[in-house]
């Protein structure tokens, strides 16, 4: 029997076990066999982890240094993963199947998210304000929330939580981290840097464990004072009814249904290459996924042509490996869902121009092939449910007010790709588009300087950028009495 890896969660500074060693196993999607043991919290477990956060924000050492000391905490923290990027990106390989390639390039630019909010830090301030009043000074101050309950989803462990910790540290909150129960262990890794960037015990809590009683448990925690939860929309429904618990301010960064929009003016090298980016890097599984393509009748045939080409060229297995281009989905339900979408939308009559399937020659673990599937029409259900896997529905526009609509047609409002060589029209549908990114002759690109977040059912609040820090303060307004004269008579208006 093969030994699994077994991992411990990180509360007040100390690792531990979950009450009464309670654990589930962490499956690599790449065989479909178990190697890891991860701790199931308890709701005690949780409880646990949010009072060494309340406490590290009240009263431990965190509550009384400067935003510049804990900048250079962050500072040192993303100096450590950089370092760490090999590591940190083969356990999340070998643990959600992502690309190494991928995970080990992620790991180390995250430490630039780190490094963003550690220059932050001392930088968000509050304001003098111009009073309509004689003889009174008001000022308003910029403060931390409190306790910052950050839930993520599988799919990018190590990137998710540096979106979440960056801001919300650098403004002086603590954190309790809830980590995926299908891929826990790349952030329990990450954990071990805590220490090591001289960030004190409880600042920083990891928890791993189920929706129930784990999840439930954080999200409607009285003393957790922010929400950051990136997820499904189903999840997310859930989150809020719990946020009526505590009343906690709540973010939500959810799934889409990216439409991506050729024009017949595009460079078709340049479009074919973001479409491909778009959908098959990490085997579609990826929230900005553009997974609708809109391509213009008049090159139709000749692009879908050439993207049929290169997606029957990419090369499946080992995401360990170097020349592999993708790996497997990261859980067995990605793939039955998969299947039974493509056999849907078959019946709806839609074709299938690739893939389709998983690839008979590798029957373990769970790989699903590039497909592209050309649907009759908008109505299609494929057309906007979001699947998380390599799957691109394709349907073909006449003009520019079509193309707007079909695009804004969705549920959802994540992001969108425009590949034309017209600036004007790009910026006419740059405006037009109903979604928080917009990529123009690109996708797929992201910064800690550029916002991230989406419309409608993708979700409400930004990662990323100044706005998140923002995010994670309050504003207290102060009056301050400049009269050397006592207060007048309340009773008599003035
Ligand atoms: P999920 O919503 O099932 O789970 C996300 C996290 O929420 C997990 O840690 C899970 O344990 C926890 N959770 C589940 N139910 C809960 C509950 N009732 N209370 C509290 N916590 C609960 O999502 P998933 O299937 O792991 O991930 C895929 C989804 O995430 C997709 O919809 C995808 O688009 C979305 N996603 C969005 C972004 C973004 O930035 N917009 C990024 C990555 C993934």
């Amino acid at each position: 029997m093969v030994e699994l890896k077994q991992y411990q969660m990180l509360i007040d500074g100390e690792w531990v076990d979950a009450e009464g060693n309670r654990r589930f196993e962490s499956m690599n999607p790449s065989t479909g066999a178990a190697w890891a043991s991860i701790p199931d919290a308890s709701a005690k477990d949780v409880d646990r982890a949010v009072e060494a956060a309340a406490r590290a924000f009240s009263s431990g050492p965190w509550s009384k240094m400067t935003a510049t000391e804990r900048g250079r905490c962050l500072r040192r923290l993303g100096d450590l993963v950089a370092g760490q990027s090999e590591a940190l990106g083969r356990i999340e390989t070998i643990d959600t199947g992502k690309l190494f390639n991928e995970t080990r390039w992620q790991a180390a630019y995250i430490a630039e998210y780190f490094h963003y909010y550690a220059g932050l830090a001392d930088k968000v301030h509050g304001d003098t304000l111009p009073i309509d009043k004689p003889n009174l000074l008001v000022m308003t101050l910029r403060e931390p929330l409190g306790v910052v309950a950050a839930v993520v989803p599988w799919n990018s462990q190590l990137f998710l939580t540096a979106l979440k910790m960056g801001p919300a540290l650098a403004a002086g909150n603590t954190v309790v981290l809830k980590a995926s129960e299908h891929a826990s262990a790349a952030m329990l890794e990450f954990g071990r840097l805590i220490a090591e960037a001289k960030i004190p015990p409880g600042v920083v809590n990891i928890v791993s464990g189920l929706a129930e009683p784990c999840g439930r448990t954080l999200t409607s925690h009285p003393k957790v004072a922010r929400i950051s939860f990136t997820g499904g929309p189903e999840t997310a429904r859930h989150i809020i009814r719990h946020s009526a618990e505590n009343l906690a301010q709540v973010s939500l960064e959810l799934g889409g249904k990216s439409p991506v929009i050729v024009f017949e003016d595009a460079d078709i090298e340049s479009a074919v290459n973001g479409v491909v980016a778009g959908i098959f890097g990490a085997s579609g599984q990826s929230c900005v996924a553009g997974s609708r393509l809109y391509v213009h009748e008049t090159i139709a045939d000749q692009f879908l042509t050439r993207l049929t080409d290169i997606a029957a060229q990419i090369r499946i297995g080992d995401p360990l490996g170097d020349t592999t281009q993708m790996g497997p989905l990261a859980t067995r339900s990605q793939l039955a869902k998969l299947e039974k979408e493509i056999a849907r939308a078959r019946a709806e009559g839609a074709t299938v121009r690739c893939g389709g399937r998983a690839p008979p020659h590798l029957k373990d673990g769970w790989f699903f092939e590039p497909t592209i599937i050309e649907c009759p029409s908008q109505q299609t259900a494929i057309m906007d449910t979001e699947l998380f896997g390599p799957v691109l529905s394709v349907l073909r526009f006449r003009t520019e007010e079509e193309v707007i609509a079909l695009a804004n047609d969705s549920a959802y409002g994540l992001a969108a790709g425009i590949f034309t060589r017209d600036s004007a029209r790009s910026l006419r549908m740059t405006k037009a588009l109903r979604c928080g990114i917009v990529w123009v002759n690109t996708y797929r690109v992201v910064s800690p300087v550029a916002e991230f977040g989406g419309f409608k059912n993708s979700g409400y609040g930004r990662e990323s950028g100044l706005q998140a820090i923002y995010d994670y303060t309050r504003v207290k307004t102060v009056w301050l009495n400049t009269s050397s004269d006592p207060m007048a008579n309340p009773f008599v208006m003035r």
